[in-house]
């Protein structure tokens, strides 16, 4: 498979992990907890870490949510975890950063919105104070243009520069540039303010597809800080799932992107990990990188007898997810190893063989009985009630001797 081109950067370090060029494509993700509650905080973000996010963001809105952070810091360190915890501020982040100098320290990172920090006013200075503190701190930033909250100031005065020019720009193509012209007036300025260049990541999100490739693309041919990837608000259940990969596939295949969080909405009481998982499944499906083993299944069709190759399919992939913490310790490259969980004898054997391990379940009017597959190599044929607990036997023993230290 040819390789990704990635679009060279500057490495930034973010705590223990390092984001850029030289390094693969970082996982990223935030909580939903209120920061102010520590004990929650710590909760999400340790199923967040636990789950392969290398980076967690956290809402610092509020005095009680920064007085909580160095809890919460101190808190996951008491676990053992050295997630770096990157703050995201608005509005008030400078007041934040000032009057609580331990959060300014326990933060890996701080996310800069120039859109509602005042930048560039001369009363007001906010952003200024931020980047001070980042200075002081020896943190590096992220300039975090969103659209939905984008300079206005200076949205306003491209639009008007664009009415009076002979050939005005179609109205997206104004916004688009305001927003890269955001990112990148902010950084020009952080550097002035005395931040590294290698101390500054960029993102510009927005919530359209389209958008952000042309966005993104854009940015990318004009500065070389690493790229924070991300559709924001990409929405619930399959819509989010679908957009955000159609909206970071193509970026992350023409080698733009550095670090991706998925911004999925969570159902009611649902699992804030799943954004995580999204993140991973989408760097693995396109070969970029290896989180977990991958179970290929079919869809199953008329020939499936009942549900029960997908109720098979269901409890391996569950079997590897909740097998990988452990195994990633203690099985170093388990992460490649592909499975093939299929429905009938037309396509069952041969995805099987392609697969390290394969199951082909009997389909209608087949004999009721499963081969299995090792590498290619029939292997045995389960029969009866205690197929599942059989095929993860031979899973277990195949992960320990393939991939035993
Ligand atoms: S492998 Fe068999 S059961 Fe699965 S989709 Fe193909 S024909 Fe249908």
């Amino acid at each position: 498979m040819p390789e990704i081109q990635r679009r060279k950067t500057p490495t930034v370090q973010i705590g223990n992990v390092r984001v850029g060029w030289e390094v693969p494509v970082v996982v990223q993700s935030m909580t939903n907890t209120d920061t102010a509650d520590a004990a929650a905080t710590i909760e999400q973000v340790t199923a967040l870490a636990m789950a392969g996010s290398e980076i967690v963001r956290v809402t610092v809105n509020t005095e009680e949510a920064a007085a909580a952070v160095p809890a919460i810091v101190e808190g996951l360190d008491k676990r053992g975890l050295r997630v770096p915890i990157v703050g995201d501020f608005h509005y008030n982040g400078h007041i934040l950063l000032k009057k609580f100098p331990a959060t300014a320290r326990a933060l890996a990172k701080y996310r800069i919105n120039p859109g509602n920090v005042s930048i560039g006013r001369k009363d007001d200075d906010n952003f200024r104070t931020m980047v001070e503190c980042a200075v002081e701190n020896q943190k590096p930033v992220r300039i975090g243009v969103n659209w939905g909250s984008l300079d206005q100031a200076l949205l306003t005065r491209m639009m008007d520069e664009n009415s009076k020019s002979a050939n005005p720009l179609p109205t997206r193509e104004v916004m688009l540039e305001a927003m890269v012209a955001s990112a990148l007036d902010s950084a020009k300025a952080a550097e002035k303010y005395g931040l590294r260049h290698d101390q500054i990541i960029l993102s510009a999100k927005v919530s359209g597809v389209r958008d952000l490739i042309d966005v993104y693309t854009s940015l990318a041919a004009r500065c070389d800080y690493p790229l924070h990837l991300g559709l924001t608000e990409a929405g619930m259940g399959a819509k989010g799932l679908i957009a955000s990969t159609a909206g970071l596939s193509p970026l992350l295949l023409a080698g733009i992107g550095d670090t991706i969080r998925v911004s999925l909405t969570p159902k009611p009481g649902g699992d804030r990990t799943e954004e995580v998982q999204a993140a991973q499944q989408i760097l693995q499906s396109l070969s970029i990188r290896s989180f977990m083993p991958q179970v290929t299944s079919c869809p199953g069709c008329g020939r499936t007898t009942s549900t029960y190759f997908q109720e098979l399919a269901e409890q391996i992939s569950n079997y590897l997810r909740t097998s990988m913490p452990e195994w990633r310790k203690k099985y170093p490259g388990v992460e490649e190893l592909k499975l093939a969980v299929m429905g009938c004898v037309v396509n069952g054997p041969g995805e099987s063989k392609h697969a390290n391990l394969g199951i082909s379940l009997p389909g209608t009017f087949e004999e009721p009985k499963a081969p299995v597959y090792v590498d290619g190599k029939l292997v045995t044929t389960l029969r009866g009630d205690n197929i599942v607990n059989e095929f993860k036997t031979i899973l277990d023993e195949y992960v320990a001797s393939h991939y035993g230290k």
